[in-house]
Parts: structure tokens; sequence; C-alpha cells
């Protein structure tokens, strides 16, 4: 039986209510009444339920589909304006005893080369982040209780907050490991940790089992709970995610929103954020080994369907995507980018020899972060390195309340110039210091309220005369 507020996976992420959803999306996919009912509906960005986004991605009109990407633009640009919000993943250990059939980290992969960062490594890989300029992490490791406990975890954590080189500084720790206890969540939340973040992989229960032969991550409404389990622990920013290519896209899509349906039921607010993996090729994994792939227009449909759907949940796209399909999706709704990532272990101090492969998957995008963040800047985006509201106490429903009274305009924007100024004065490159100058005068002008405008161009002065870490 469906019932987003019970606490049983199968009954919140119910199969039959999937199905029943995708037919009646089938079912109206040309009924253009129902069509623009839900579109009215999703002006008033309020987001949509599971089964309204469902017959809008079924929706194969395309002056339907040419209006849903107009409003996922203005959608974005009304809660996100043109600021795009940077981070990297620290691979902290690829040991796994899992067997996950889509990751080369699964545990009969023998050839791979397993490694761990010591802490003297995460010193060299943290100070290699800070001196491209990041701010922000997320961390990630496999699941393997004698190679990485969560006591492994929490000294990393512990590490990566404390190294403070030149003037860098890693302000929030996002994490992603696997699904745990109420006790060790409740540690992680204590260690100062940003978003947790867990992708469901399927929400296919039956695909889910068959993907995952063994390990303790078989265990489908373990995984599936693991949420609840984190928010319980005191975790007040989650993290959700597929990875798009495993099962029908269109069953992950409903599972995803239902799996946010719920966390609002049950916690009062929904996920911080929503990544959008596709699956890719890496060492023993070949994508075409998976019949579900969507292409990129598919996946730009997707994108722009959560954005309309959950307009306050950011939505997070990875290296794993290439500069083209990354350039459509910014525009749609993602809100959060990785930089030059390594999706190796202990890849950011040197490059890895060919022989000993450890990456997770192949990035498709291997620019250098000034490049990034220079080619967003000439697309009239603001890179911005704020870590701001965690750091100040704006998470779970705080951070929600200020989202919806439409007061973080007055953080974020004034947050995206101060924290681009240091990022321009600290590491980046003449020209890409050029533009970003020329970008944060004129970009001053749109901070709302003059009291705060003033403060800004008084804190960037400051800046220049090497004062760090100001925020709204
Ligand atoms: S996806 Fe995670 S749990 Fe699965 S094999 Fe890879 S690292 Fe291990
Ligand atoms: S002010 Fe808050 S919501 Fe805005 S960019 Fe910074 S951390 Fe994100």
């Amino acid at each position: 039986m469906y019932n987003p507020k019970s606490l049983k996976a199968e009954e919140f992420i119910n199969d039959l209510e999937i199905r029943e959803t995708l037919a009646f999306a089938d079912e109206n996919k040309d009924n253009l009444e129902l069509i623009d009912s839900i579109l009215e509906k999703a002006k008033e960005r309020k987001g949509l339920s599971h089964r309204e986004a469902s017959v809008l991605l079924a929706c194969d009109n395309e002056d339907k589909i040419k209006e849903m990407y107009n409003l996922a633009e203005q959608i974005k640009k009304d809660f996100y304006g043109n600021r795009i919000v940077m981070f990297a993943p620290l691979y902290l250990s690829n040991y796994c005893i899992n067997g996950c059939k889509y990751c080369p980290y699964h545990i009969s992969n023998k050839h791979i080369a397993r490694k761990k960062l010591t802490q003297e490594d995460i010193r060299r890989e943290v100070i290699a982040l800070q001196d491209m300029g990041h701010k922000r992490l997320a961390i990630e490791a496999g699941e393997d209780p004698q190679n990485n406990p969560i006591e492994y975890i929490l000294e990393c954590i512990k590490t990566i907050y404390s190294i403070k080189h030149k003037n860098g500084a890693i302000r929030r720790v996002n994490v992603n490991i696997a699904a745990t206890t109420v006790e060790e969540y409740r540690m992680l939340a204590e260690a100062g940790i940003g978003t947790y973040i867990l992708f469901q992989e399927t929400y296919n229960k039956e695909s889910y089992e068959e993907l995952h032969p063994y390990g303790p991550k078989s265990n489908y409404a373990y995984h599936t709970e693991a949420m609840d389990r984190a928010m319980e622990g005191g975790i007040d920013d989650v993290g959700l995610g597929v990875l798009f290519g495993l099962e029908l896209y269109r069953y992950e899509f409903a599972g995803l929103l239902m799996h946010a349906e719920h966390l609002e039921a049950v916690h009062g607010v929904g996920p911080h954020t929503i990544s959008v993996p596709r699956v890719k090729h890496a060492d023993d994994i070949d994508p075409d080994a998976f019949d579900n792939g969507i292409d990129d227009e598919i996946f730009a449909k997707l994108c722009a369907l959560i954005r309309i759907s959950v307009p306050y949940t950011g939505m997070i796209i990875s290296t794993r995507e290439s500069k083209q399909v990354r350039e459509k999706v910014i525009r749609l709704g993602v809100s959060q980018i990785s930089g030059a990532s390594r999706t190796s272990v202990g890849g950011y101090c040197e490059p890895e020899p060919e022989d000993e492969n450890s990456e997770q998957f192949d990035v498709s995008d291997k620019r250098t972060l000034d490049e990034v963040v220079k080619w967003l800047m000439e697309m009239g985006y603001i890179p911005s390195f704020c870590t701001a509201c965690y750091r100040e106490g704006r998470t779970g429903d705080r951070f929600m309340s200020l989202c919806k009274s439409g007061q973080i305009q007055n953080c974020c924007h004034p947050n995206a110039l101060m924290t681009l100024k240091e990022f321009l004065v600290d590491y980046a490159s003449e020209d890409t210091k050029r533009i970003g100058e020329a970008l944060i005068e004129a970009e001053l002008n749109n901070i709302p309220k003059e009291k705060v405008r003033e403060i800004c161009k008084e804190n960037l002065v400051k800046i220049e005369q090497g004062i760090r870490d100001f925020r709204f």
C-alpha cells in the first residue's frame, strides 16, 4: 500500500504506485488540457507531485516540451539567479565489500588498484585542492568496515577541516558513504558535515537486487530507508540521486520524486540536493552492458522536470558529463557542478601511472578549475564558492524557510561575489581575473538590498587587502 508517511521502503517507494503512475502518464501524454493545467500549477513554483511530473515526462509534444524548458529556465533564474556553486569530490578509499555491477570498486574486481589515503595523503590532497581554489568537498569511500570504518571517515573529516594552507580552507565537507546506522549518522552530524549524499542507484527493487548481488548494500530496504536514519541522527541536509541508465528512466524519475515527497511528509523538509549521474565507462564497466541508457535529449528533459518539480532542491552535475552537456543542463536547472575532478584515490597530487588505475568512472570534462570558472563567466554565470548557509546554521528547515521567503537572494548573490573575489585574488590566471573583476562590478548592481550591496562592496575591498571569509 502506497504511503508517503510510512517509514517502510516498500510503502513510500511503492512499486504499484509507480506502475500506476506510469500508466496514468501514458494515458495522458497527449491530454493537452491536463498538461496545460500541470504547467499552470508548476508556474506557482510550489513543485509538482510525482504523478503530475510523470505526465510531463511522458508528453512528447514539441511545443509543450519547449514550454517545460522555458519554465525550468525561468524557475532556475528566479531561485538560483546566474550563480553556480562549485565543488570537488575527494576519494578517500576504494576498498569495498559490495558487489555493485556498475561500479569498478566492487569486491570481485581483482585487478583495480586498491588504495586508501592516510591522513598525510589527505593533507597533500587537500592542499592541492585548496591551491586550485576549492572550498567545498564531497568525500567518497567504498563500504568496508575493516578498511573504512566510521572512525577513519571521522578522522579524515577532522583532518580536512584542520588544513589551512595559505589563504585556503575547506569550509564544507559533504559526505558520500554507504548507508549506515542512526548512531553513525549522529557521529557524522557531530563532526560538522554538510550534506549527507547517498544515491539510490535504482528505485526498482527487483533491478536493485539484481545489480547488488551481495554485500551489505544488497539490502534494498536498509539502503532506501537510510535518509530517514540520517535525519533521525541529526543530519539536516540530505542529497538524493539515481544512476540513470540502470533502469527505465521514467520509473527512476517517479521514484526519485516519491522519495522527495516522503522526506517532506515525514521530516517536514525535502532533499537538499538531487544528483543526476549517468552510467559511464570505467575499469571493467561497459555502459553498453546496461540497456536503459538515456540520450542527451532525455537527460536534459529530466533535468528541466526535476527543476520544475522540486524548485527548492539544488541539482548537481559532475564531470561525468561533457562540457557540451553541462552547458545545456546548467541553463535548465543545475545549480552545483564539480570542477577539475579526479575520481581516483589520491588523484589530485599526482596523476596515476597507467598501470595503477583506481578511478571510479571516466571523467568527460577534464578542464582545470580556472578554465571551468572562466567558461562559466563567459556564459554569464557567477561561479560561487559559497558555503555560508551551513556555517550560519541555515540547514534543513531553516534553509528551506529562508529559500521560500525569497530572501536567500540577499545572501547567495553577495556571497557568490565575495567568494569569487577570493578565487580571483588567490588562484585565478590573469585572463580569468580580468573577466571576473568585470563580472563582479556589473553583478554588484543585482544585489537587491542597498545595505547588503554596500557591505558587500566594503568586503570586496577588504578581500583585496588580504582578509578572508566574509559571508551573509
Ligand atoms: S558503488 Fe559504492 S558500494 Fe558499490 S561497489 Fe562502488 S564503492 Fe562499493
Ligand atoms: S548563501 Fe546558502 S544557499 Fe546561497 S549559495 Fe551560499 S550556501 Fe548556498
